[in-house]
């Protein structure tokens, strides 16, 4: 999309490795453009370990502000002047904001995740939760469900070490890390009301696909199934899901979700997020 620059044009990016595929630009500058602010939103591409270096160039280069994806979320949360509760719950950081000379950090995905989950008429207070993967998305959304009351949330992992570990971060004791063999998901998927997918299976451009999704047939009625992925549209278990009868979304509406919450941090503006997510829905479609 094209952007009119002026000589006082404020400076945003996203940063991370790999980032060319970001959809960041496009989400941002289409709703500044909306919201009629003289920013610009670019890309660029910092190599893993360099996010130190990068923070002294965004200053001296004077940014506003940027976000940062893999894999630099959880380099950045020390190098905050302040974070929000957010941040500090994950100890990462997805929203950065620089205001005379200081570095203010935010993580938005998190609630990201729960206005999501709105849209598919859900939240997650009482709620026992299937939830496949243990990464950096894992992380923010299991944590974020249990600070929104979820009863409990079992953390199933292909290396069950690394969901033994993301547990152990769990101030409640609400999460529970269990293996990601067939037997395991058919066993938990019967007790849940809601199934989160957090892993890369499905994803475009990645080899992996879930080998066996039986688990879904154990899942009770009505019981939904969100996705975190979002290209492609609809991976194979939202559509083994939506066969069988259960509602279903994919990661899309995290994605607009998270940046327009962060676009609020950047730019100290209230944003009508349903009215932003159905103008962001017809350009990502
Ligand atoms: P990550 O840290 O690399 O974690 C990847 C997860 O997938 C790990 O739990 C990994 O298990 C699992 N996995 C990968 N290949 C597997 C396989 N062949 N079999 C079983 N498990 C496998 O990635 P992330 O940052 O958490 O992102 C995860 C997904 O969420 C990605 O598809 C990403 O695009 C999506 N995402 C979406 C949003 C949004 O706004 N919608 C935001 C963030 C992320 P191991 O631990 O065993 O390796």
């Amino acid at each position: 999309m094209k952007v009119e620059l002026t000589n006082t044009t404020k400076k945003l990016c996203v940063i991370g490795d790999p980032v060319l595929h970001s959809k960041s630009p496009l989400i941002h500058n289409t709703m500044l453009a909306a919201l009629g602010l003289d920013y610009v939103y670019l890309c660029q591409s910092v190599p893993r370990g360099g996010a130190e270096e990068w923070l002294r160039c965004a200053k001296f280069a004077g940014y506003a502000g940027f976000n940062a994806t893999m894999p630099h979320k959880e380099a950045l949360f020390p190098l905050m002047d302040q974070a929000d509760e957010d941040a500090r719950l994950y100890r990462a950081v997805n929203t950065v904001c620089i205001k005379a000379g200081k570095v203010y950090g935010y993580n938005t995905d998190g609630r990201g995740f729960i206005r999501a989950l709105e849209d598919l008429d859900t939240a997650p207070e009482g709620k026992t939760v299937l939830l496949l993967g243990a990464g950096g998305a894992a992380r923010a959304v299991a944590l974020k469900l249990v600070q929104q009351g979820a009863r409990a949330v079992f953390v199933c992992n292909r290396t069950v070490e690394k969901a033994a570990a993301l547990c152990a971060h769990d101030p409640l004791g609400r999460l529970a890390p269990a293996g990601f063999d067939s037997a395991a998901l058919c066993r938990l998927s019967q007790r849940a009301d809601l199934v989160v997918n957090c892993t890369s299976l499905g994803m475009e451009g990645t080899p992996g696909q879930f080998e066996d999704l039986s688990f879904l047939e154990a899942l009770p009625a009505g019981a939904p199934v969100f996705d975190l992925i979002y290209a492609p549209a609809e991976t194979e278990l939202l559509r083994r899901a939506r066969a069988l009868g259960h509602p279903a979304a994919n990661g899309l509406g995290m994605l607009v979700y998270q940046a327009v919450f962060a676009l609020e941090h950047f730019t100290d503006t209230r944003i009508d997020t349903a009215a932003m997510a159905k103008l962001l829905g017809s350009v990502l479609t």
